[in-house]
């Protein structure tokens, strides 16, 4: 397939010059705002050079326009865009610039002193974002062309194998995944979505962002999800058309109707109901939810499954039938398939390994080709990790086929990295760590401990200790001190039995926490 123009979010920008783009706390900026501040940052980090040509730049900008205009810039540099989250601590930050090899790193005001030592520390260029976008460098040079198949985005995502990985997509790859759910989604410039999705995860980068401005809607973005600033927002607004969020949002939101008054609930209804379309996705939704959520809002959620490798696959269509539980057929482009343990293709109602394939699937794992080789078939399908049954051609997710990969809140964490980290405490001989279901986070980080002679250890205590060195949304919020942990004969442990300690026994004396 030829496409036009490599950078096709931009190239649409200017047949929507005088559109309102983003709105956000900053202010509100039309699509020519955007190309000019864009230039300008991208002139900025050219400085001599002509063409980034691939370089990794990584940054760490709050959600708004600032963030837009640095992600644009990057892309009309030639570089290759590697997205901070806002609230990872120093270990975290420092382990993405390095495994990115970023030679410059955005940033702004407020999180320079963050970044400064570890920047520092590993040699890399850290630049001010807001001098950037005040176009303290030449803001008319020549912008190099960008080709279709060079890279475009490296977004971290955590494995198996414990640290997480850059999965790196290319433009073609991004535009194709961005016109999937353009058209699947009917989303056009006459749409408005209000934004509350961290800008690290695909989700919020492509689905909430990309997706819309590609078709020359308007974004208002907010700094951060907030119950109350969104409930309020919705229940006021008669522009907004579109919301995009993860199941434990919709929890968040549906406590927050809870406590409001009769009217106020009246109001957020209203609002809701002005709008076209509410999707759900990056974890599973609980039925018991979806029906909540159509109660309270009069809104049917679209329930969508996708990867940070590829993109959206399956979703519930917009128009016909969202059948619960499930999250519909591919999307448009997107080809998907059920194997089982022989590698025989299975038949409608038989449980397998999901497969996807299509122009939607990322290029690689950056500078891990073992890794890359082994996430794809032969035949170039991609294996997501995820159990599945196809019902009537509608596909129902099971679970994931490790045991060590879980989503808490929508994020995708590893059980390795956390337990590695664990490790380190001065208090824990051993540990291990496994998800357990919960209907608010999907699912929640426990940690079951074997404790050095002499030591203590509560949650308090581990969480205060691990917030310095793990994301927030890693953290365990169970915790469980053992006299040893449950092993096979091989020395195993045995993580399902783990997991029933917990579901077992849900409200142990301590060691509960809710999480962040
Ligand atoms: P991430 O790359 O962080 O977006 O995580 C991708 C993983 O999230 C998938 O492999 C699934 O395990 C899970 N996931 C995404 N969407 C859904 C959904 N609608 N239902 C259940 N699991 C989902």
């Amino acid at each position: 397939m030829s496409i036009p123009d490599p950078i096709a979010t931009l190239a649409r920008a200017h047949e929507h010059a005088e559109r309102v783009a983003v709105v956000a706390d900053e202010g509100s900026f039309s699509y020519a705002d955007l190309l000019t501040a864009s230039a300008r940052v991208a002139s900025g980090l050219l400085g001599d050079a002509r063409d980034l040509a691939g370089e990794r730049v990584a940054f760490m900008v709050s959600p708004g326009f600032a963030y837009v205009a640095t992600l644009w810039g990057i892309w009309r540099a030639g570089g290759i865009a590697v997205p901070l989250c806002v609230t990872h601590p120093a270990p975290e930050l420092s382990y993405t610039l390095a495994d990115a090899d970023a030679a410059q790193v955005v940033a702004h005001a407020e999180y320079r002193a963050l970044l400064s030592p570890l920047t520092q520390a590993q040699g890399r260029c850290l630049l001010d974002c807001s001098a950037l976008l005040q176009g303290l460098a030449m803001s008319t040079r020549e912008l190099p062309h960008v080709a279709a198949d060079r890279g475009a985005l490296l977004i971290y995502t955590s494995g198996t194998t414990g640290k997480p990985k850059g999965a790196l997509s290319t433009h073609a790859i991004l535009t194709a995944q961005i016109r999937s759910i353009v058209t699947a989604w009917e989303i056009t410039a006459q749409d408005r979505i209000l934004h509350v999705l961290p800008l690290h995860h695909l989700h919020g980068i492509l689905n909430a962002l990309c997706a819309p401005l590609y078709a020359g809607a308007c974004c208002e973005i907010l700094p951060r999800f907030d119950a109350h600033r969104v409930f309020t927002r919705i229940a006021a607004s008669h522009e907004l058309s579109l919301f995009m969020a993860v199941p434990t949002i919709y929890a968040k939101l549906s406590e927050r109707w809870q406590a409001a008054s009769a009217p106020e609930q009246a109001a957020f209804r209203a609002g809701c109901e002005r709008m076209r379309l509410m999707v759900s996705g990056s974890a599973a939704l609980p039925v018991s939810m979806l029906e909540r959520w159509r109660e309270l809002s009069g809104q049917r959620l679209l329930e969508r499954y996708g990867m940070t490798e590829i993109g959206m696959g399956l979703g519930q269509l917009l128009h016909g039938e969202r059948r619960p539980g499930t999250v519909g057929v591919p999307f448009p482009g997107v080809q998907a398939r059920l194997l089982g343990d022989t590698g025989r293709e299975l038949a409608d109602g038989e449980a397998g390994a999901l497969q996807i394939r299509g122009p939607n699937l990322f290029r690689e794992y950056f500078r891990r080709p073992e890794a890359t080789a082994e996430a794809f078939t032969a035949d170039g399908w991609f294996r997501t990790g995820d159990v599945a049954v196809r019902e009537g051609g509608h596909y129902r997710l099971l679970g994931r086929s490790s045991v060590d990969i879980l989503k808490t809140g929508g994020f995708k964490v590893s059980a390795l990295e956390i337990e590695e980290c664990l490790r380190e405490h001065p208090a824990i001989a051993e540990v291990s760590v496994v998800g357990v279901d919960d209907e608010h986070w999907g699912e929640r980080v426990a940690a079951a401990v074997v404790l050095r002679a002499g030591r203590n250890l509560d949650l308090d205590t581990l969480r205060t200790w691990g917030k310095e060195r793990l994301a927030s949304y890693k953290l365990p919020s169970l915790l469980r001190v053992l006299p040893e942990l449950p092993r096979n004969a091989m020395g195993k442990v045995l993580k399902p039995d783990l997991k029933q300690l917990w579901l077992a026994n849900p409200r142990p004396a301590g060691g509960e926490k809710r999480p962040p």
